[in-house]
């Protein structure tokens, strides 16, 4: 009897220890106060130009949550509820956050500012599991951020137009780190041994472009793709013949298939953060755009053996 009572007791514990956690992982409802516009985001790196570009005029509220690759999220009712009190929505669009798209059709007819940030580029088609789909990676281009922060921008003077000075110059401000980024990149990487780079998804097809890289992703346009051991087998072939001696992988996917291929092929791993969400660990440690970015650059000059290190 004795027994059984305390295995209750242990049960009740555990089930009251669960729900706390629960709760601590879900992200409130942000409270509406004066003076300030609540701005929600579908993921990390609008969150972060929106909280740059309205610094203490805004409350950005960024719906995918740390730890959690963006890709294939669902928010919850809570974060419906966000969204419903916010004043502007961003996201991304192109296929990146698909939820969002569809939340996007449901706030059709309310006062919030809707903003599909893809909707301003010209995308890259890409060919992904046999069909041709419109890239969404553009925020990896440091060039392309600064277009990102300026839409950003012109929603925020849209809905608060008062605050249009600190806007601009906060957005201003930005893009010159921005600029500042690409110049660094760019000399960086220049006088590098090798050019090729495999990569978990194909996230960095913007990047690549900009400094004369050639991306090979072993999953397609999400990191949930499921690539076949053919498609395996190509990439480490791949390896073999460009003398490719790093496979880099993301901090928010499985490192599983970057693993399997490095073992059969051989290589080391590496990180290549896409920054499609940050990990609670590089929250802790005060990781940014600007501070990820550098480290990828760091890491691309160990694996592509460039001189100006
Ligand atoms: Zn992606």
């Amino acid at each position: 009897m004795k027994k059984i009572v305390s295995f209750f007791i242990v049960a009740l514990v555990l089930s009251f220890l669960l729900v706390i956690f629960a709760a601590s992982k879900s992200k409130p409802v942000p409270k509406v106060e004066s003076g300030k516009i609540i701005v929600a985001t579908s993921f990390y790196p609008l969150a972060e130009f929106a909280k740059r570009i309205g610094g203490d005029y805004v409350d950005v509220v960024n719906i995918t949550p740390a730890g959690v690759e963006a890709h294939d999220y669902e928010p919850t009712p809570r974060d419906i509820t966000s969204i419903r009190v916010s004043k502007i929505f961003l996201y991304q669009g192109a296929g990146f956050d698909p939820w969002a798209e569809r939340v996007a059709q449901d706030l059709i007819g309310t006062d919030i500012k809707v903003m599909n940030i893809t909707n301003q580029f010209d995308l890259r088609s890409i060919a992904s599991d046999g069909t041709s789909a419109k890239d969404p990676h553009v925020w990896l281009d440091p060039v392309l951020a600064q277009k990102e922060v300026k839409i950003i921008r012109d929603a925020l003077i849209s809905v608060f137009p008062q605050h249009s000075d600190t806007f601009n110059q906060n957005a201003d401000a930005f893009n010159v780190k921005l600029a500042e980024l690409d110049v660094f990149i760019g000399k960086s990487l220049t006088g590098c041994a090798l050019s090729d780079i495999i990569v978990s998804h194909q996230a960095f097809s913007y990047f690549s472009s900009r400094y004369g890289i050639n991306e090979t992703a072993i999953s397609g346009i999400s990191p949930e793709e499921e690539p076949s051991a053919q498609r395996l087998g190509e990439v480490a072939q791949l390896a073999k013949e460009k003398n490719i001696k790093t496979i880099f992988f993301e901090t928010l996917a499985s490192p599983k298939l970057a693993e399997t291929v490095a073992r059969e092929a051989g290589l080391t791993t590496s990180v290549l953060n896409p920054l499609e969400g940050l990990t609670l660990e590089e929250i802790r440690a005060g990781k940014d755009y600007l501070s990820v970015m550098t480290d990828n650059v760091h890491n691309l000059q160990q694996a592509l053996q460039c001189q100006n290190k």
